[in-house]
């Protein structure tokens, strides 16, 4: 037995499933995880010695690589002085005003801990601040595990086809109203038949939890103006897309200003932190300054904030053009192995992420990425991992590029490719 398949094994009997987050079980695939011993720029190495060329890069926040030393070193240097200390540190204020300088509409931030503290906090803000309920999502949209946004979820429920969860309580989701991505006819509808009730519609720019799945023409820039007639808040959630989709986000790539905006991932350069921030007027409601309650014991955590600000130095000046490049002839390049073997697949990519569905339709929504087969997915992963190559393990996720890959990783992944039968 591996030393991966016995630490697995102990999991099970220690930890649900055996992991600490359900996706990374690899059940959709049909094989065990792969336990990690470290990772370097592209690469991870398993507990077993074998090394991989990654494109998840951690669900996102290494778009530098693993172990970038200027990262490492501002952590280092930070955690010297101490790792906590519950009371205002300067990072803090580096962090706000950089974060600030990067994001369009974001005049005032305030720091968490995760992706899902961060929009579960945006949303208590849009309500205390509209003093309306109601939320607007879109269906196979994730915005983490808080209660209001588990239902039609993407990410680990679209890939373990749960539809809602046990837990939460009906009068909770009852709020939750959902729509089609993409689909601004029926967020009129919405609007039409509750637009006084509406706090907010929140969306994922370019959407990463049904897989990459990106916005019509004219979709954000209708969810702006139908949000606008009706007085409630635009909430992008840029979890995956703020410092990837360009250095400020989907929102200044595709020049729309949400009314709050929501970060994680990269933005703690491998550490736990999120974000969420937003007009003045708006932030200004967030105790203690206004009376919309949120804190955090851990936020603004000076290790996390010293790796997360090194990160956005780094990336500030990085060439984002070339990665999207580099991105999309490894895209085109893969369709072009597919075609030869005669393999319907159609692969969704921007900035340095992609998605590979297999079938020729058009992915636009959570009702056409389902369409795709899985089986075929999981087939795919496994002879990838198997030729050294490690995919997202669900057909419901993104795979990353990142600055760390080099042209033999490029290389390895196309030779893996065209190793691929079905
Ligand atoms: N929003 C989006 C768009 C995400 O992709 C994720 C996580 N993948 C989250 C929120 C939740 O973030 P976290 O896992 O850090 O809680």
């Amino acid at each position: 037995m591996s030393k991966s398949q016995e630490l697995f094994e102990q999991a099970k009997t220690l930890i649900p499933g055996g992991v600490n987050s359900p996706v990374r079980a690899c059940l959709s695939v049909g094989v065990d995880p792969i336990f990690i011993d470290s990772a370097r720029g592209s690469r991870l190495t398993t507990v077993d010695g074998d090394e991989l060329v990654d494109f998840v890069m951690s669900w996102g926040p290494m778009l530098l690589g693993y172990g970038h030393p200027e990262v490492n070193a501002a952590a280092a240097a930070a955690a010297a002085k101490g790792t906590s200390f519950g009371a205002p540190c300067a990072l803090e204020v580096e962090m706000a005003k950089a974060v600030v300088d990067a994001v369009p509409s974001i005049e005032m931030v305030r720091m968490v801990s995760s992706g899902t503290e961060a929009t579960m906090s945006a949303l208590r803000l849009a309500r205390g601040y509209t003093g309306r309920s109601k939320v607007v999502k879109f269906m196979g949209n994730y915005h983490g595990h808080s209660d209001s946004f588990l239902a039609s979820a993407g990410s680990g429920l679209a890939t373990l086809s749960i539809p809602g969860t046990p837990g939460v309580p009906a009068e909770t989701v009852a709020h939750t109203l959902l729509a089609p991505y993409n689909d601004l006819d029926a967020v009129k509808a919405l609007f039409a038949a509750h637009g006084s009730d509406i706090a907010a519609v929140i969306v994922e720019p370019c959407a990463g939890n049904m897989g990459l799945v990106l916005p019509a023409d004219g979709f954000l820039k209708g969810l702006r103006a139908v949000t606008e007639q009706y007085g409630a808040l635009l909430i992008f959630d840029e979890v995956i897309t703020g410092f990837r989709v360009s250095f400020g986000g989907a929102q200044k790539r595709f020049g729309i200003t949400p009314d709050l905006t929501t970060l994680g991932k990269i933005i703690g350069g491998g550490y736990p932190v999120g974000c969420y921030g937003g007009k003045r007027e708006i932030m200004e409601r967030v105790a203690p300054s206004g009376d919309v309650y949120q804190a955090g014991t851990l936020s603004g955590n000076p290790v996390a904030m010293a790796a997360g600000l090194a990160t956005l130095r780094l990336l500030e000046q990085a060439d984002y053009g070339a990665l999207e490049r580099r991105t999309v002839k490894l895209v085109d390049e893969m369709t072009g192995l597919f075609m030869e073997k005669s393999v319907p697949v159609t692969v969704n990519t921007i900035a340095s992420l992609f998605t590979v569905f297999f079938t020729r339709e058009e992915i636009t929504d959570f009702d056409s990425a389902r369409k795709a087969d899985g089986e075929r997915y999981a087939s795919f992963y496994r002879q990838m991992r198997a030729n050294g190559v490690n995919l997202a393990p669900s057909g419901y996720e993104c795979s990353f590029t990142s600055f760390a890959h080099t042209e033999e990783d490029y290389d390895h992944f196309l030779d893996a490719v065209s190793k691929v039968q079905f």
